[in-house]
């Protein structure tokens, strides 16, 4: 009873180290090929170091900003990684068990099919991985924006809020823990409540909220709001000198908690 071949094992392992690595250079650039980050905002921009520039208004980033870059992408990496590895080892092991159970051999139509379910599902994974990394990149961009701009107005704990996109696509938690409850205006938090990891289960039913955002292909984006605005039909809008939009949202919610 024969399974694959070492020698066959092996072309498929460097057929799928080279997709990977094609997969990790489009989203990471030369770091995923385990080099040094660009900073330049020269195209192709749709890395996701250059949407962490972009998202910090295209500012260059000091040393600490860069360090937090290259934890998020090393982390970012090390997800595509682990998914490579995962479809190296599924792949084989299918085709593995195909030979042993059949004739011993494989027509090219069995391989192609086992090969082509694979990676439709290691595809599938691969764009939820690009989309969380890319919401995470993106939104830790805009908060280093917001404590840079908290800083310079004296607001050590700047209040921030998320934009929800609106489609039919967007997801219970989005609309139940960006928004108040008319389901239109942004709730506001100060900086030092949002998170800074993928939310459980458990903590987004508690209604909290973090810089990855509420769940996997999540769009909400993070937005500093200044002294003084507040929101009209779901909109930003000035709405007056000493206006604290979080204390007004707080205890209006107070009262709302009163019987
Ligand atoms: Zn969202």
């Amino acid at each position: 009873m024969k399974g694959i071949s070492a020698s066959g094992k092996k072309v498929i392992e460097r057929s799928l180290d080279k997709l990977f690595d094609g997969a990790a250079y489009g989203l990471l650039g030369p770091f995923g090929r385990g080099k040094s980050i660009l900073f330049t905002s020269k195209s192709p921009n749709l890395t996701l170091a250059h949407l962490f520039v972009q998202a910090m208004r295209n500012r260059e980033p000091n040393l600490s900003e860069r360090d937090l870059l290259k934890g998020l992408l090393g982390t970012s990496l090390n997800y595509i990684t682990a998914l490579r590895d995962r479809t190296k080892a599924s792949v084989i092991d299918r085709l593995d068990g195909a030979i042993r159970t059949g004739t011993g051999k494989l027509t090219t139509n069995e391989f192609k099919k086992i090969v082509r379910e694979e990676m439709e599902k290691s595809r599938k994974h691969l764009q939820m991985i690009a989309e969380s990394e890319t919401t995470k990149v993106r939104n830790h961009g805009a908060a280093m924006d917001i404590l840079k701009v908290g800083e310079s107005i004296g607001a050590k704990d700047p209040v921030c809020y998320f934009v929800v996109v609106h489609d039919d696509k967007t997801c219970k938690y989005c609309i139940k823990n960006h928004l108040r409850d008319d389901e239109l205006t942004p709730k506001v938090f100060r900086f030092s409540e949002i998170k800074h990891s993928y939310l459980s289960t458990v903590e987004r039913k508690a209604g909290d909220v973090s810089t990855h955002g509420q769940h996997p292909h999540c769009r909400c984006t993070l937005v500093m709001l200044s002294p003084g605005f507040g929101f009209k039909d779901g909109r930003v809008t000035y709405i007056g000198m000493g206006h604290d939009e979080l204390a007004s949202q707080r205890s209006a919610d107070q009262q709302g908690a009163q019987p």
